[in-house]
């Protein structure tokens, strides 16, 4: 079971920045408000992720460790319905099978903390008592160390702790109501309270993304039959030359799609000056049944049954406010 474990954290783990998308977001589902991000040596070393969220039940501990133990894909009627973000049921045993993984939670109810580990040959240690707030902590300390085929494949701290920050990065632009606090060797990368108006928002695309973005950023939003599209859209010759100031999210989730990249590749094109990547935090939300989210998920490419409906919409609205700045 320890080795399905392991071939399954192929598809899932692939390095720090993989384990974090996937702990964060079940900080998420957990419903934190809070989440902390402890970081060493880019995540190779450690992986630290602390919420306030609802907390694991003592007696369910072990089995949010066991693989499709809390699989909820059987019970989906639709896939498209998911309203939380996981369904898999594999993360957690996947990480713990290519790491030293713990896990600490404590629900509302109970007086204190209960902590478990997975040891060297994968079971499960008995759970202890431990000291923690109510909510979640999971730690992960080194990454592939009985996987050396796997560890040639990491790069540098710095390239692996860059790939973890624009993960973060995603993740917090798009949750402004939680707040999340990043470090890395100790060092605060950044805090980010939570934000609850568009003013907040703002302060959080300046923390993110800094605040060249957010005093150039004009802010959008336009509505169609069944669309809306929102966010902010920096005139090429202010933003920075960077590829990763670069956000586009259908109803919630980044893509990197094809016909979404066009739309606003087109529009940005007449305002382009030469060399310059443009930069963007852009929301699109549709009816779910109009958007199909798992035509590739880990290459975050979606499909849209109006295709050329979203792709004008898109076009439109952005070479609107780019041109003459007018909605
Ligand atoms: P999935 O998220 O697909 O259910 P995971 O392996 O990521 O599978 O997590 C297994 C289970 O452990 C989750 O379903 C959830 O019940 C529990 N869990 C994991 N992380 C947390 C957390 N931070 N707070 C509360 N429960 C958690
Ligand atoms: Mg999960």
């Amino acid at each position: 079971n320890h080795l399905v474990n392991q071939i399954a954290a192929g598809e899932v783990v692939e390095r720090p920045a993989s384990i974090v998308k996937e702990l964060i977001e079940n900080s998420l589902d957990a419903g934190a408000r809070r989440i902390e991000l402890d970081i060493e040596q880019g995540g190779i070393k450690r992986v630290r992720v602390r919420d306030d969220g609802r907390g694991i039940p003592p007696d369910q501990l072990a089995l949010a460790l066991a693989r499709h133990a809390t699989s909820k894909v059987a019970e989906l009627q639709d896939l498209e319905a998911v309203a939380t973000l996981g369904f898999r049921g594999e993360a957690l045993p996947s990480i713990a099978s290519v790491s030293r993984l713990r896990l600490i939670s404590r629900t509302h109810e109970e007086s204190r903390a209960w902590e478990v580990a997975v040891g060297v040959d994968g079971t499960l240690e008995a759970p202890r008592p431990a000291a923690h707030p109510p909510g979640t902590s999971v730690e992960v300390r080194d990454l592939f160390f009985n996987v050396p085929a796997r560890r040639k494949f990491l790069r540098t701290e710095k390239t692996e702790f860059s790939h973890l920050e624009q993960v973060v990065r995603r993740i917090a632009l798009v949750s402004p109501e939680v707040a999340f606090h990043l470090r890395h060797n100790g060092r605060t990368q950044f805090d980010l309270p939570p934000a609850t108006d568009a003013h907040g928002h703002l302060d959080r695309l300046a923390r993110l993304l800094g605040e060249t973005f957010a005093e150039q950023a004009l802010d959008l939003d336009a509505v169609a039959v069944q669309l809306r599209l929102w966010g902010w859209v920096v005139r090429p010759a202010f933003s920075r030359s960077q590829a990763d100031q670069q956000f586009f999210y259908v109803n919630g989730r980044m893509v990197r799609d094809k016909l979404v990249s066009h739309a606003v590749r087109q529009a940005f094109n007449d305002v382009l000056h030469h060399g310059r990547q443009p930069a963007y935090v852009l929301f699109l939300e549709l009816p779910a049944r109009l958007v199909d989210c798992n035509v590739h998920p880990a290459k975050h490419e979606v499909r849209f049954r109006e295709g050329r409906q979203v792709h004008d919409f898109i076009f439109r609205t952005l070479h609107r406010r780019l041109t003459d700045g007018v909605l």
